[in-house]
């Protein structure tokens, strides 16, 4: 049985780098993959563009309420009329933008058509809030492995903090629809809390409440 795999970093960790890496050592060997991605992703249109400067068209992007597999199966069934060989595998990039369900049609492409199934994506957004993507895969991906980056100091980086204009920002929208230039710079969580003013988690979310009952009717006592 194929399995879905997450690699996870913050920003500036290499995933593009390392997704088109992945599709070559497959093709290099004769394989046949297909790469794909969120359309909410405007970066770089349709393409995956790797911080080296290595760029490559995706063979299809994910609009926000599209079935995966749906659209997999299309995909797949052109690859074999075209080459007459089947799909090895499957590259997502960006995967923190797809929803809960498309994380579920990823899981069934690996175990129901066994196509290995390689996503890419950043684990939390710049309030260190998981994306719903990326939280999903964090739930039932067979494998997890992390990219690793350096923050600023020199430790691992592991938080994507939000400049706009020059200057850090925490609050705001997950997906920065500010004006003005927005970058991100990764950090660990020592630098985080310096430049946060010692706040993590200044977005929406609410505590989970994990204080079990305490009466004589509790399971948990
Ligand atoms: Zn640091």
């Amino acid at each position: 049985m194929a399995k879905l795999y997450f690699r996870y970093g913050a920003m500036n960790s290499g995933k593009s780098t390392a997704l088109l890496q992945a599709a070559y050592n497959y093709e290099e060997r004769g394989h046949q993959v297909l790469l794909a991605k969120p359309a909410i992703d405007s970066k770089g249109e349709a393409s995956i563009i790797s911080r080296l400067g290595v760029t490559r068209a995706v063979d299809f992007t994910i609009a926000p309420d599209e079935v995966v597999t749906e659209a997999f199966m299309r995909e797949r069934t052109r690859v074999i009329a075209a080459t007459g060989s089947d799909v090895s595998c499957l590259l997502i990039d960006e995967a923190q933008f797809l929803s809960e369900e498309q994380v579920d049609d990823l899981l069934r492409i690996a175990i129901e058509e066994d196509v290995p199934v390689l996503a890419y994506g950043i684990r939390t957004d710049f309030q260190t809030i998981a994306f719903p993507g990326s939280r999903r895969l964090l739930e039932i991906a067979h494998s997890l492995e992390e990219l690793k980056t350096i923050c600023r100091c020199g430790r691992k980086a592991i938080f994507n903090a939000r400049k706009v204009d020059g200057r850090f920002v925490f609050d705001g929208d997950q997906v920065a629809i500010e004006q003005g230039e927005v970058v991100y710079e990764s950090l660990c969580g020592q630098c985080y809390l310096e430049e946060s003013g010692g706040a993590f988690n200044r977005g929406w979310r609410p505590r989970l409440d994990f204080s079990y009952g305490s009466g004589p009717d509790s399971d948990f006592s």
